[in-house]
């Protein structure tokens, strides 16, 4: 195996080898830009490495080899005394992890060469400060000295000159500080800075393998859901300098602008100074454009540079430059980040150019990004006073009082007021609050803290690791940069989707998108945006790609209506459960509690006109498309009165010697009904199954209702869904029933209505028996909320909050599998099952009705698992839409 490549050897494709700077490097050597020469290690060099502890054998001579190779091309050897050879030392591995791990610069300097160095340069202080920042990032990166000693040894020596930046020090100043610096060293790490430039290379190889193994690293790989066995490659650099003096300098550029997609000249340059200087922030930067006054001829090349570099990539760039003196070089290239709205402006803009066709349009964009363009946002237009900045844990805008217990978040929305609760980080006891709260402010905590996860399970607005908030629980209020205090019952604003705080009421617009899928503004109108312009082309492009069609879960006109104009070709899931709230709960505890069969008829009389009005309103709105409606699914208990309300009430009445028969009847009967486990319980297929004559009446209603939308012209298409079943027993006994309500109903109407009936596979043993299953069933939808809740043995409603954050942050899962669907077990149901269902009835309608049915990762398996459609709530169609036609293009 070959661990190391030139520049001139890899190219952009082989990133899992050379990692993505690697690649890019070498590409553009490969394109004849003026990269600075150098070579990669692989990253299978770094498995090998973290595998066993030891560099592959062949290793170090394939770096020597390499090395000597260029230090011929380069005319100079490494370290060499009279004029060093100096070289970067960067990691870089497939995907871009900033600031994560390990990079030093300017090895090769040593005392002997600090020297040659100045001499060559003509430039003293250049030299010492080179050697001066090379001790320091060795130090640091390589033989892990606290870097702050550094840094105060740094700022004593400004103190000492009394001088404020550290270009005010001059040469002599630098080379007492390279001494301190090397006694920091000896001290700290109980070892000499190496002398030796080979060894100075070789262990900072080893520390950027090592880096991958960090803390930072390996958290930052769990948050963003990066495997943890690609390895690093490593890049050897020929230096170049952007510090010899006012014709040199260093920049970044863009090749389009990240926030808008639009071409121009968009980056920064800081003239005499080195990439770090830029990062750091320490001199002002100017506008790109400000390069064609400073050094026109290198401006002029950069131009050009980044008019190849975007027809070769044919994508937004970043770039990384250096200029020394009067000749510019490439540092680095990349496709570049960029916002939610200007990734489909881009993909578009490309596509006009001729850049890019549909299909590749529709891999850069995703629909995370497009949820979150949906998300009501804060008007761009209004004064804002940004008091701090954390982590964007839950997209959206909040806005509303500030309180710093759960307590008082409950108590004071139940009173009407928008609350936002701030916490230094939140635990499960503050779960009340989260949920009675617009927002959730912390000042510690990443991504996967407890207020992060949890706000995005209930999709909740929400900023975690505010770090420059105090936030004092005990006091009640927060301190913000520059000191000002936020009381309890003071107005604050955060918004998710940047992770930005405001103090006061910032005001909050309908995100334009949304606007676009209501239909209340059109793309091609005058006044229509560019983004709308975008994603409205995008959409378009993914509906012509997909195979799989999208519908709603929707139980009422309403949202069936909204869903519609989103795009949804069809009800996925009606769940029915919903229309027995309110007024009519009662009309189904008298349903529950009839001890005679008289008694029951009269509750279920009065229930169907009931049901059948709702169905009657939800197949008008979805006239022409597929209804599948759900027969009663949840335990009964819910809709029974509370058990201890319940016995406190028959206790008082009893104590006050008044009547209460009917109270006790009901108690008797809660209690009889009461389960311990009520999800494993009388649910779903089971009461149809018990209480008599509750299926009937739901199916003669949905039949009803669909023979009266026939005889007033419409189109119904209704489907009878039955809920976990676990054997067709189950299946066969209410279908039979269900065939003979709906026979009675077409000759009674004089209507043919052709109701397809159906089920869900929500229990591990429906889906292993699928194949038996799918003989009584033209079509099976996944509920995948209760096949992963059965299938993991967890409970949906209480797993989230309570220990999920902890299993996400041991990494046992990068995200909940209530939200993507988990491939390997409950994936591999739903394969087979889909599989043996078509074995036995090839025309079998495949579906999913979980939640997964709107998450863009578990979109694209349900595609590749062959279903026909998926199903979610109305907001996320256009996400499972663009999601489905990434799938298939
Ligand atoms: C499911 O279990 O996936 C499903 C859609 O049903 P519910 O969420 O109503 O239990
Ligand atoms: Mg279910």
């Amino acid at each position: 195996m070959k661990f190391v490549y030139d520049f001139t050897e890899g190219n952009k494709d082989l990133k899992d080898l050379l990692g993505g700077k690697g690649a890019n490097l070498a590409e553009m050597t490969n394109l004849g830009l003026p990269v600075p020469p150098g070579f990669t290690i692989t990253t299978e060099a770094c498995k090998v490495y973290l595998g066993s502890g030891e560099e592959p054998v062949a290793l170090r001579d394939e770096v020597s080899d390499h090395l000597t190779a260029l230090e011929q091309r380069m005319g100079k050897k490494l370290g060499q005394a009279d004029d060093p050879l100096l070289v970067s030392v960067r990691s870089g591995a497939k995907f871009s992890m900033p600031g994560m791990m390990d990079t030093v610069l300017n090895i090769g300097l040593s005392d002997k060469s600090v020297q040659g160095l100045a001499k060559q340069a003509g430039d003293e202080r250049f030299a010492w400060d080179s050697y001066r920042r090379l001790i320091q990032m060795f130090g640091k990166t390589v033989l892990g000295v606290d870097g702050d000693l550094f840094e105060d040894a740094l700022d004593a020596a400004k103190k000492a000159k009394k001088v404020a930046v550290d270009t005010e020090l001059e040469a002599a100043d630098l080379k007492k500080l390279v001494t301190k610096f090397k006694k920091i060293v000896k001290t700290e790490a109980g070892r000499d800075f190496p002398q030796d430039p080979r060894e100075q290379m070789d262990l900072a190889i080893k520390a950027v393998f090592d880096s991958w193994n960090g803390d930072r690293a390996k958290l930052y790989r769990r948050q963003e859901r990066i495997p943890h066995d690609l390895g690093t490659a490593v890049n050897i650099c020929s230096m170049v300098f952007g510090n010899l003096g006012p014709d040199s300098g260093t920049g970044v550029a863009f090749t389009r602008d990240p926030a808008s997609g639009h071409q121009g000249v968009y980056g920064d340059y800081l003239q005499n100074a080195q990439g770090e200087d830029v990062v750091a922030g320490i001199r002002n930067t100017v506008p790109l454009a400000e390069l064609e006054r400073i050094d026109k001829t290198s401006y002029d090349r950069l131009m050009q540079i980044m008019e190849t570099l975007e027809n070769h990539y044919k994508d937004l760039c970043d770039i990384e430059f250096t200029i020394e003196r009067g000749q510019l070089w490439m540092l680095q290239t990349r496709v570049g980040k960029r916002t939610a709205g200007a990734a489909f402006r881009i993909a578009t803009q490309l596509v006009d150019q001729g850049l890019i066709d549909e299909a590749e349009a529709l891999q850069r964009v995703t629909g995370a990004q497009l949820a979150q363009l949906m998300f009501p946002r804060f008007d761009e237009k209004a004064k804002v006073e940004q008091v701090g900045r954390g982590i964007a844990a839950s997209p959206g805008a909040a806005v509303g009082k500030a309180v710093f217990d759960s307590y008082t978040a409950v108590k004071w929305s139940r009173s009407g007021e928008k609350v936002i609760l701030v916490r230094r980080e939140t635990n499960p006891d503050d779960l009340d609050g989260m949920i009675a709260a617009e927002g959730i402010l912390t000042s510690r905590g990443g991504k996967t803290s407890h207020a992060a996860v949890v706000a995005r399970g209930m999709g909740k607005t929400c900023v975690c690791g505010a770090e420059e908030l105090e936030v004092d629980t005990k006091r009640r209020r927060m301190t913000v940069p520059g000191g000002q205090v936020v009381e309890e019952g003071d107005l604050i604003s955060i918004d998710g989707s940047s992770g930005k705080v405001y103090l006061g009421e910032v005001p909050v617009v309908p995100s334009p998108v949304v606007e676009y899928f209501e239909g209340r503004m059109h793309a091609g109108a005058d006044d229509a945006d560019e983004l709308v312009e975008a994603v409205h082309r995008i959409m378009a492009f993914a509906d012509r790609k997909r195979r799989l069609r999208v519908r709603a879960n929707a139980d009422n006109a309403e949202d069936a209506l909204r869903a519609r104009r989103f795009g949804a070709q069809g009800i996925g899931l009606c769940r029915t459960e919903h229309m027995f709230l309110g007024d009519r709960r009662e009309l189904v505890e008298r349903l529950i509690l009839a001890d005679t069969e008289t008694e029951r008829e009269e509750a279920l009389k009065e229930l169907l006109p009931l049901q059948k009005t709702d169905f009657v309103e939800l197949f008008e709105a979805m006239d022409g498309l597929p209804v599948t409606v759900r027969l009663l699914d949840p335990p009964l208990h819910e809709f029974l009165p509370d058990i201890t309300e319940l016995s406190v009430r028959v206790a008082l009445a009893e104590a006050r010697q008044e009547p209460h028969e009917n109270e006790l009847r009901l108690l008797q009967a809660v209690h009889r009904l009461h389960e311990q486990n009520p999800m494993l319980g009388l649910r779903g297929v089971r009461l149809g199954l018990v209480i008599p004559g509750l299926f009937a009446m739901q199916v003669r209603a949905i039949a009803e209702a669909a023979a009266e939308r026939k005889n007033a012209k419409g189109d119904p298409r209704a489907e009878i869904m039955i809920p976990l079943v676990g054997t067709v027993q189950e299946l066969e006994i209410v279908r039979e029933e269900a065939d003979r309500v709906i026979a009675e109903v077409e000759a009674a109407t004089g209507t043919e209505l052709k109701l397809a009936i159906g089920t869900m596979i929500e229990l591990p043993r429906a889906a292993l028996t699928a194949g038996q299953i799918a003989e009584a069933a033209e079509f099976f939808s996944f509920g995948t909320n209760d096949l992963t809740q059965t299938v993991w043995g967890f409970s949906r409603d209480d797993v989230e909050a309570s220990f999920f954050t902890s299993y996400l942050e041991k990494g046992i899962f990068g995200v909940s599998p209530f939200e993507t669907i988990d491939k390997d077990g409950v994936g591999k149901l739903v394969r087979d099952a889909a599989k043996a269902g078509r074995a036995t009835r090839p025309d079998l309608k495949l579906g999913v009705c979980g939640e997964h049915g709107g998450d863009p990762e578990s979109v694209h398996f349900f595609h590749e698992a062959g279903l026909d459609y998926v199903s979610c709530s109305p907001f996320r169609i256009p996400v499972a839409r663009l999601e489905a036609g990434r799938a298939a293009s």
